[in-house]
């Protein structure tokens, strides 16, 4: 029978460290050392931080391949009045992490569901970044395909928020030529590799710049990456269709590559976004 936190039982949502141990809470200590069970991304990554801690809660696994199955045990030991906690391997859980369809459930029964706020690498880069920070939007990790990811930076491109995202290693170079060729090589933009650890870097510059880097020294590719993007800039009376616009006029008595360079002189946009529409415009397919 496990240790009982309080009648009716909870599933705890505790954050944990995305690398420096001294930013678990003394709150998520205390309820990861009551609760009955700890349900854990990869228990072996959770058993050492419990071990640093003292704490010897057992714990159950649930990553996103047994999800799914987990789910109606946990509920069912929730029901028993059991509490539970989620963590992840690092952070917060179900921010790109599991744990969703458990706290779906567990809300859809009736069962208490208690966030216990902590580390979150995007808020953590977000909040030293020096970038816009009232209104953002995170994107979680771009798709690991180059068509792909492009494509979704191409939606993304006339975004005014901050833009976020996290990317690992073996992507980190192509992931930011990427955003270069489509966001702008010009766009402000932040990288913050290994945050809260010995090797924590935030460097900011445009994303040309920050592309090459990235691509040229073997060292900052190591590590965890969070990648933020300057929201594209809002300006009076020149929104795309504008620019379309006076692209479209430009087009009428000018080659294409000066067309676009003076459209995007006069409206702000970015030339590659001008650069397709002229291509598409020209293109009797389209
Ligand atoms: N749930 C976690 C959170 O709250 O941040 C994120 C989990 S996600 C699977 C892992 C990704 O988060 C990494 O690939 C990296 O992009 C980012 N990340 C996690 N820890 C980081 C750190 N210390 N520094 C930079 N990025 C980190």
């Amino acid at each position: 029978m496990g240790k009982v936190v309080s009648n009716p039982a909870a599933l705890y949502i505790v954050a944990t460290p995305i690398g420096n141990l001294e930013d678990l809470s003394p709150r998520a200590a205390r309820i990861l050392g009551e609760v009955a069970v700890i349900a854990a991304e990869d228990t072996r990554t959770t058993r050492k931080l419990l071990t640093h801690f003292g704490i010897s809660t057992p714990t159950t696994a649930l990553h996103e391949h047994n999800e799914r199955e987990q789910v109606p045990k946990l509920l069912e030991q929730l029901r028993r009045g059991e509490s539970i906690a989620l963590v992840s391997d690092a952070g917060t859980p179900l921010v790109s992490d599991p744990g969703f369809h458990l706290v779906r459930a567990a809300r859809d029964a009736g069962i208490a569901v208690v966030p216990i706020p902590g580390p979150c690498a995007a808020i953590t880069a977000l909040s030293a970044a020096g970038l816009p920070s009232d209104r953002f939007a995170f994107e979680g990790f771009p798709p690991a395909k180059s068509a792909a990811r492009r494509a979704l930076f191409q939606r993304l491109a006339h975004e005014p928020r901050t833009l976020i995202f996290y990317e690992s290693t073996h992507r980190i170079v192509d992931c930011l030529a990427d955003m270069a060729a489509e966001f702008g090589a010009e766009r402000e933009s932040v990288v913050a590799r290994e945050l809260t650890k010995k090797f924590e870097t935030l460097r900011a510059g445009p994303l040309g710049v920050l592309a090459d880097w990235i691509a040229r020294d073997e060292t900052p590719r190591q590590g965890e990456f969070v990648l933020l993007v300057h929201g594209a800039e809002e300006r009076a009376g020149a929104d795309a269709s504008e620019a379309e616009r006076v692209l479209d006029t430009l087009l009428e008595s000018l080659p294409v590559s000066q067309a676009v360079e003076i459209a995007a002189k006069l409206t702000g946009q970015p030339r590659n976004v001008l650069y397709r529409r002229a291509l598409a415009r020209s293109s009797p397919d389209k």
